[in-house]
């Protein structure tokens, strides 16, 4: 059994499959609190559902993307069940996890998009830095930068893991703490080998906006 936030149909935002279409599966807890988190409501809230009535409920929206969020997915052991399932039945499966919690079981055919949290989101000691041995080429690492502090913390960990050399870099700005022409021109000073990716959610509905 899953605690499960919320099921929704909307279009991937934080990735390098921005635009797409994707069914979202919110998954209840997070052992993390980020300064900026914008999903508190996950901490708790939700219902209880098996592996299979949650697939049955994909199925539904007849699209083949579909991402486990949360929260923080991988804290309930059956989410790695519920990813391998997925995988199984032909779904393009992508995770999107906080970096603290170890990834080296999750199904190699998931896409994981792995952050590592920055020092102004307070959870930087969290970081569980053995993940990146077990990133595979079709991850990606994303960084929420909300300082010039962040920026020159994340510069510093690209160098010291050749983490650009990996996988692709997401990085972007925490809403309302700085201004995404900053961070573009901080990038752009510094020729750095990452992607600069605007919280698309946040432009086209209203930031609060849930289920979307
Ligand atoms: S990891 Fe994500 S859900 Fe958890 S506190 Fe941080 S931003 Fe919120």
């Amino acid at each position: 059994m899953l605690k499960v936030n919320e099921i929704y149909f909307s279009v991937q935002g934080e990735s390098t499959y921005a635009g797409r279409p994707c069914v979202f599966i919110r998954l209840t807890y997070c052992n993390l609190r980020c300064t900026y988190c914008d999903t508190e409501y996950a901490f708790y809230e939700g219902y209880d559902s098996k592996v299979d009535s949650i697939i049955k409920e994909v199925k539904k929206y007849k699209c083949n993307l579909v991402e486990l969020t949360g929260g923080e997915p991988l804290i309930q052991e059956e989410s790695f069940v519920l990813m391998e399932k997925l995988c199984s039945a032909g779904f393009e499966v992508m995770l999107e996890t906080g970096g603290h919690m170890s990834i080296k079981e999750v199904d190699k055919r998931v896409k994981i998009i792995m952050d590592l949290k920055c020092p102004s989101s307070k959870m930087m000691k969290k970081n569980h830095y053995e993940n990146i041995a077990y990133l595979k080429k079709i991850d990606e690492v994303k960084f929420v930068i909300g300082t010039r502090e962040d920026y020159d913390w994340m510069k510093i960990i690209l160098s010291e893991y050749n983490l650009d050399k990996k996988v692709p870099i997401l990085c972007s700005v925490v809403f309302g703490e700085l201004e995404p022409v900053t961070l573009v021109n901080w990038i752009l000073e510094d020729n750095l080998n990452v992607r600069y990716q605007l919280q698309m959610h946040k432009i086209i509905w209203e930031p609060q906006e849930r289920g979307v």
